[in-house]
Parts: C-alpha cells; structure tokens; sequence
C-alpha cells in the first residue's frame, strides 16, 4: 500500500471548500485561504468531493475511500493529493489545541510565514526580547500588540509620568494612574493581558551619553518611538550602535505630526542604514523648516499649544503597521523584506498611503546601498 493511503490528513482549518456541481462527470472545486485571500481552482471527478468532506484528521485515507467505495487512479489520486499539501489546503493534524491561547495566531501563522511550521513560527515569537524607547502612544501600543501575539520579554525605557493628557491615545491610560511612571502603568497593563510576561522598566531618558550594551545586548528587536531629545538623534545613536550588533531597529511612526507614517525598519544587511536615511531626509526636506507655536507659559511641557494633534485611532494605525512587520520578522516570514527601505503615509485627507524609496549613498561603508 502506498504511503499516501496511510496517511491522516485534513482540510486546513483556514481554508474554505466551495463546490460548483453543473457538468455531469466533472464538478469544479475552489479553495479560499481566509487568512491570505489567496484562491485556488481544481476541475475534478465529482467523487473526490466527497473524499474531501471525509477527511477527518483522524482516519486514513484508505479507510475513507473505502467506506465510500471511491475508486480512482492511483497515480492521479496521489498526485492531487500532494499538489493539494504542497499548495496548504491540506495538512497533517498538528498538535495545537483548538482552546488554547493563541490557536488562532497559529492558525494564522500557518498560512503567513512559509518554510516553518507554524507552531515553531510561534515559539520564536514567544522567545523574543524586545526593547521599547519610549512608551507614549505608539510605542506603548507596539508593546501592547506583541505582548497580545505571546512575546513575553520587555524593557521598557522611559521618564515620563502619565498625565491626564495621556488619555487621549495612551491605551493604558487610567485615572488612577496618573502621576505614576510611564513604564510603570504599562509594566502593569502587560502583566494583566499575560500574567507570565517578564517586564524591565527604566525610568530614564534616551541620552547621548547614555550607555546601551545593558539595555539593548539581548534585544530580538529595539523599538524607537523616544522623541525627547529628537527622534532623529535618539535613532541615529541606536541605530549606528544596534547595526554593528546585527540587532534591527524598528524607528515608529507618530514623529514629527506624522501620526500615520510606516515608520523604519533598520535590519542590519537588509535595509538602509540610520545614517543613509537621515542624509536622504535632511537632503529631500532642506527647504522644509517646521515652527512650532509653543506657548510662552507652558514651555516646559511637550504640548504644543495651538500646534499638531491626532487621535488615538491614527496613532494605532503607525503601531499596528510596526506590529505587523515586527512580528514578521522574529517569526521568520519574509513579508517584512518588501517594506524595507521605503515610508508611507496615510494620508487622512486623500484616504490613501504616500510611499517614499529611501536611497542609501552607494559608497555608505555601513550598508552599501
Ligand atoms: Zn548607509
């Protein structure tokens, strides 16, 4: 008996089956990946249908096509049936329990991240370190996103307080929470959505002189929302230190008013590097001289009166794109590659997202782009 007969296998749970019966030998069967959108189309004898339907997971397939009586080719049927494994509409039963936490990520993950199955796509995700420059909206929101996905190693790293402000866009946000370190409310909104999640806090700015081997060394990846002293400076310092480490860095958007922005990924040998990307600014945006109206009694404070505002749903825009690269990343898909070294904008106005090619100096000894 062929291998093929002895094998238990099932329709992915991510796939929908949809069966048009209108010829009288042969019903046309299409495939729908939920997850990806992806379709796929097969004309076959009205028969296999009914095979599909049957595969349990936990029968043979011999068992099945003989309780049907279904008779067929051997070397067709054998041959449907690998292109049908090969193209993931078809899989072994795997271990996950449907209950379990994150059932439906790996589900996801299945048909997302290729070359690895998914519940080991999963465990790198759950294995990663990330470190987070400053935990305001967004930076606090990417946090919140990959605790959710089962990270479970954060140091977060920042001086602020909460204010009442912050309950614009901070999604940690309480009243009661007021007055308390930034790092400290979010430590505690973490440890509820994961009571074994593993949170660092530090209560100190991002400075120039500020030593990173301790913070950053074990990071899978470093995320950089700190816009005190300067983004761009915050980032340049992260970005030259964390590329000689062959650590990415993930620059979000919000900076500068741009609440929509893709934001940066920096993946040493990948991407451009931090310096290429701020020449290539400083060069495309040197007529551009932003003034802010900071009111004259209020000048210690971050708000700018009269200046650039946003809502909490723009804000999730620039973390949940970050997220979503990020998690690619660390569980191994290649999905993230396509964004390297190019910004979007949403552009609220025109309901649609604005891409700039950042291009690197050829000669750049760092990456060479
Ligand atoms: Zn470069």
């Amino acid at each position: 008996m062929d291998v093929i007969y002895d094998t238990v296998l099932k329709i992915k749970d991510s796939v929908d089956v949809y069966i048009s019966t209108g010829e009288p030998d042969i019903c046309t069967i299409q495939f729908y990946h939920i997850n990806t959108r992806e379709k796929l189309s097969i004309r076959i004898a009205p028969e296999f249908g009914e095979v599909l339907a049957a595969l349990d997971g936990v029968s043979p397939i011999a068992e099945l096509m003989s309780s049907l009586g279904f008779v067929m080719d051997h070397g067709e049927f054998e041959e449907i049936i690998e292109y049908l494994l090969a193209r993931g509409i078809l899989e072994k039963p795997s271990f996950t329990d449907p209950d379990s936490r994150y059932s439906r990520q790996i589900n996801f993950l299945s048909d997302w991240i290729s070359g690895i199955p998914a519940h080991e796509a999963h465990k790198q995700i759950v294995a990663s370190d990330v470190v987070v420059f400053g935990v305001g909206a967004i930076g606090s929101s990417i946090a919140i996103q990959l605790a959710r996905a089962g990270v479970s190693r954060f140091i977060l790293v920042d001086n602020k307080l909460l204010s009442l402000q912050s309950s614009e866009r901070h999604p940690y946000f309480s009243t009661e929470a007021i007055g308390d370190f930034k790092v400290d409310a979010l430590k505690r909104h973490l440890e509820k959505i994961n009571c074994d999640i593993n949170v660092t806090c530090i209560r100190e700015k991002l400075l120039p002189h500020t030593e990173l081997s301790r913070l950053v060394d074990r990071a899978s990846v470093v995320v950089n929302t700190a816009d005190e002293p300067y983004i761009g400076h915050t980032s340049i310092k992260l970005g030259r230190y964390l590329w000689g480490k062959k650590i990415p860095l993930y620059v979000a958007g919000g900076f500068d008013a741009h609440l929509m922005s893709t934001g940066d990924f920096y993946v040493p040998g990948e991407s451009v590097c931090v310096d290429c990307c701020s020449g290539f600014f400083s060069a495309a945006l040197v007529d551009w001289k932003p003034s802010y109206k900071i009111h004259k009694t209020n000048e210690s404070k971050t708000h700018v009166v009269g200046g650039s505002g946003g809502t909490f749903s723009m804000s999730l825009f620039s973390a949940s794109y970050a997220a979503i690269q990020i998690l690619n990343y660390i569980a191994g898909g290649d999905a993230y590659k396509s964004r390297l070294s190019r910004r979007g904008e949403y552009i609220v106005g025109k309901g649609e997202i604005e891409w700039v090619s950042i291009k690197g100096r050829g000669d750049c000894s760092v990456c060479g782009k």
